[in-house]
């Protein structure tokens, strides 16, 4: 079937669907059935040919030396290797899936992509001999190489692409994250930009009301619309909010101004509607400033711990050098115990109070040298470097005690809080996900156990096998 055929006989399909289609359609049913035989009898050596060829390259190496990686990767290649090359036709959007997964967890691991691509360099070599085996016609035996080759190099195309997107997020996060530190004065762009706003604003009304000859001057032409496009898509990459903005622009320039400039005297149904596009659009350009004011710093507005926006970079370099300089390193995850009844009793500002005294204690708990993340609403994420398991333990239990001492009189009365924290070394896995559901897992445990508790991740395995 060709491309515009594939298109217009299902809709449902899209583009990458259709590269698989083709792929699958070109191949004989028997040829494709004898290949997923192959695969199935001989994956398993493959895979470990695979494993002891790559283990020989240098640049592999830190990646596939774990044991958990190791025994992980082994039936994971295998399941990968099945899944590309059934015998029945693949669910394509979950094919799609795995591959996109796949490339994601190569980026947080920092696997680089060459390394990616020798990999599946070995195993096309191994299961291209294993073909001339099985594929006594030419034709056939061409087919099926074929076939091989446009699934695998397909897989680690769309691998490849998720690989970089998520590279390219993270490239575009530090970038913002360098302008707003490199001197923009954010506060005061974002009165400028309010101004330059309702001052377009006033204009447009002017001109409607004193019926001013068309054309009228556009929002996206206004000092304002030249700002969004051109700098405030730099500031705030990545963002709905410019893509919202950038939507009721387009409404107003495309549908409210002709409509107005065409209507004497002008609609005022559509007028209200004109000002509350402008003022939509000065709430969404707010809430971009707000995210921006806490990136300035990178810190949390309320706690100034670390935003969590910066989780990922950090963890990742932090495990690359644990791997690299061979230096233990552990986290900490604490959330506080009971918070919402905290703030059942003492409102949301007593509430708030509380995370800014707990954050206080985290960060006169730690060194400088460690990271204090907000992680999400009452859950603290802290990065211990250089630090291994017993020392971390420590550290977790003196922040426990140090927390518990907090004594809080919103309304006069004073109460203690307790916080339950879950304690993860980092055991060589080179995925930073992995330590931090280890975390997750002791923290789970510990509120389990009756929360204001420290429980290291590897004790709470033992004792919780079930959370395996
Ligand atoms: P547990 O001991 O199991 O952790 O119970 P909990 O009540 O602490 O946990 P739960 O997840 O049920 O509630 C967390 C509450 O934290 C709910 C949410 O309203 C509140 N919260 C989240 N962020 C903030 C914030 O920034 N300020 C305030 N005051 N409350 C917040
Ligand atoms: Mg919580
Ligand atoms: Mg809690």
């Amino acid at each position: 079937m060709t491309v515009d055929a594939l298109l217009s006989n299902s809709k449902q399909l899209s583009p990458d669907e259709v590269e698989w289609q083709l792929i699958i359609d070109a191949i004989d049913p028997a040829i494709r059935s004898a290949v997923a035989d192959m695969v199935e009898n001989h994956a398993a050596a493959s895979v470990e040919v695979f494993y002891s060829t790559l283990l020989t390259h240098p640049e592999a190496t830190p990646f596939l030396s774990n044991q958990i990686v190791n025994d992980h990767l082994h039936s994971a290649l295998l399941r990968w290797l099945q899944s590309l090359f059934s015998a029945t036709a693949p669910d394509l959007a979950q094919l799609i899936a795995t591959q996109r997964r796949i490339g994601l967890v190569h980026a947080r691991m920092r696997v680089p992509m060459h390394v990616v691509m020798h990999g599946a360099r070995l195993l096309k070599n191994t299961l291209r001999k294993l073909l001339f085996e099985i594929f006594l016609t030419p034709a056939d035996l061409s087919t099926a190489i074929d076939y091989i080759e446009n699934m695998m190099d397909l897989a680690i195309e769309m691998m490849s692409r998720e690989f970089v997107r998520d590279l390219q997020k993270e490239i575009e996060t530090d970038e913002a994250y360098r302008l707003v530190t490199l001197g923009q004065d954010v506060t005061l762009e974002r009165e400028v930009q309010r101004a330059a706003l309702l001052d377009w604003g006033h204009k447009i009304l002017l001109a409607i009301c004193c019926n001013a000859p068309p054309p009228l001057p556009s929002l996206e032409s206004s000092g304002f619309g030249l700002w969004l496009n051109h700098k405030g898509s730099l500031l705030f990459p990545n963002t709905m909010g410019i893509e919202h903005i950038r939507t009721s622009m387009r409404r107003i320039d495309r549908v409210l101004i002709p409509a107005l400039s065409a209507q004497v005297p002008p609609d005022t149904a559509r007028i209200h509607e004109l000002q509350a596009q402008i003022e939509e659009i000065r709430f969404l350009m707010d809430d971009l400033f707000k995210e921006s004011e806490a990136l300035e710093s990178g810190r949390d507005p309320l706690t100034s711990t670390l935003n969590r926006r910066f989780l990922p970079t950090i963890m990742a370099r932090e495990v690359a050098q644990s791997l690299r300089r061979e230096v233990p390193f552990s986290i900490l995850m604490i959330d506080i115990d009971h918070f919402k009844s905290i703030n059942d009793r003492y409102g949301h500002t007593g509430g708030d109070a509380v995370l800014r005294g707990v954050a206080e204690k985290l960060i006169s708990s730690c060194r400088t040298s460690d990271f204090i993340f907000r992680y999400g609403g009452e859950e603290f994420l802290i990065a211990l470097v250089e630090t291994d398991i017993k020392r971390a333990f420590q550290v977790a239990e003196h922040i426990r005690e140090n927390v518990t001492h907090i004594l809080t009189q919103p309304t006069g009365s004073s109460f203690s809080v307790t916080v339950s924290i879950g304690v993860a070394t980092f055991d060589g896995h080179p995925d930073y996900t992995h330590l931090i559901e280890d975390a997750d897992r002791a923290l789970y445990y510990a509120k389990a156990e009756g929360r204001n508790r420290s429980v290291i991740a590897t004790d709470a395995l033992a004792s919780l096998p079930q959370l395996q």
